[in-house]
């Protein structure tokens, strides 16, 4: 590794990618560095995602509407019941199954201790007042929690069961063993689809 900052700097900001170690990082630099176009294209793309890219005041998902995502926005969609997801992305997944037309709550994480995360740190006060809200026009009844099935979503899924059913709403969870995280591959649309529609009470 050439001892030039900015480029130091590069590979230190890369390597803070996940799944980008210290070797890949410094190949990365190179290559940035080798390919004028590329250079221009990363900088101008990061630009625009962070001018452009911005919550969704609703549903906490990523949007570059001015105020709510194309899901948040959509009249055709039922109001009633609610998706909540630990990340945007598992709303693709969702979506691809083709199993469900309501709306979606972002969490942004799961409850771990471990790693000292808390409810107040993920959107779930947010998620209550948007409940308590709807109650007056269009109230939502379920709460579909399509969280992970690791030992965070476990957890997560028994708080928010729990809090959901006191306040007399109908709290589901996706079929057990399906995991929505957009880095695995092996759970098909069809069988999200199928833990969507057989998804169980709490
Ligand atoms: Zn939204």
């Amino acid at each position: 590794m050439l001892r030039i900052a900015a480029l130091e700097k590069l590979v230190h900001q890369l390597n803070r990618l996940p799944g980008i170690g210290p070797k890949t990082a410094q190949r990365l630099a190179y290559q940035i560095l080798r390919e004028p176009e590329l250079s221009t294209g990363l900088q101008e793309a990061l630009v625009a995602v962070r001018e452009t890219v911005h919550l969704c005041e609703r549903c906490f998902s990523y949007t570059d509407e001015p105020t709510a995502c194309r899901y948040c926005a959509d009249t055709s969609r039922k109001d009633d019941v609610i998706c909540v997801v630990e990340e945007p992305s598992d709303i693709v997944r969702v979506e691809s199954s083709g199993a469900f037309r309501g709306r979606y709550h972002v969490l942004h994480g799961a409850i771990s201790p471990l790693d000292g995360v808390g409810p107040d740190d993920l959107k779930i006060r947010e998620l209550l007042s948007r409940i308590e809200e709807s109650q007056g026009s269009a109230p939502i009844t379920e709460v579909i929690l399509a969280l992970d099935p690791d030992l965070e979503g476990d957890t997560t899924v028994l708080y928010l069961a729990k809090i959901l059913t006191e306040r007399g709403l109908k709290a589901t969870r996706i079929a057990s063993g399906v995991p929505l995280g957009s880095d695995i591959d092996y759970v098909d649309d069809r069988t999200l689809g199928r833990a969507l529609e057989n998804r169980v009470e709490l």
